[in-house]
């Protein structure tokens, strides 16, 4: 089988255009205050340090990231996540926003959140570029969210297929050919 990045989904200007408006709306809720933004690698990397550029307004943004990856059956949903890098920074009774490329089943996520939760943080937000809702097997609550889009494997943007595509400026959706 052979993969090929297909179609445009999202060209890099959309992207780019609302990357701003999220970073301006969250320049505006967190103004005058400390944030610490936890990306996840690799894939946030490029949407994180495009979206940090936009947080504006005396926001005093301290940058760390967590690697984490699934393992177990993926059709369960304990959601058995493992931390392969935590952040190094204390949040207790800091805003912590969570900044992921994509949410699908919404397992990483909830995780995520339920063991930044345990830090006793000021606030835990998430903020996400692409949701692909209706894979969504565990709630979780989006509060700065990019694009809705639909099931297909994308890449692009930060996004891999086997470690390949973070680099493409836009986001494609990957074809395979028989
Ligand atoms: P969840 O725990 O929500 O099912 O999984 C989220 C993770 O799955 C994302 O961080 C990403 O690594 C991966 N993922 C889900 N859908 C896609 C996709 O369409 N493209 C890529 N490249 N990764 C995806």
């Amino acid at each position: 089988m052979n993969y090929v990045v297909s179609e445009v989904l999202l060209s890099k200007d959309t992207i780019s255009k609302k990357v701003q408006e999220l970073g301006e709306q969250i320049a505006q809720d967190y103004a005058g205050e400390d944030l610490v933004t936890v990306g996840i690698l690799k894939g946030a990397v490029v949407f994180l340090s495009d979206l940090v550029r936009h947080i504006e307004n005396n926001v005093n943004v301290i940058m760390d990231f967590m690697a984490v990856s699934s393992y177990g059956d993926s059709t369960k949903t304990c959601g058995v996540v493992k931390i392969n890098k935590d952040i190094d920074t204390s949040i207790k009774g800091k805003h912590v926003l969570i900044v992921e490329d994509i949410v699908d089943t919404g397992l990483t996520l909830s995780y995520l959140i339920r063991l930044m939760k345990e830090r006793h943080p000021k606030s835990v937000r998430v903020c996400v570029l692409l949701d692909k809702m209706e894979r969504r097997k565990v709630p979780v609550s989006v509060d700065y969210k990019g694009f809705d889009i639909p099931d297909e494997f994308v890449v692009g943007y930060g996004l891999d297929y086997a470690g390949k595509w973070r680099n493409l400026p836009s986001i494609h959706v990957v074809d395979v050919q028989e």
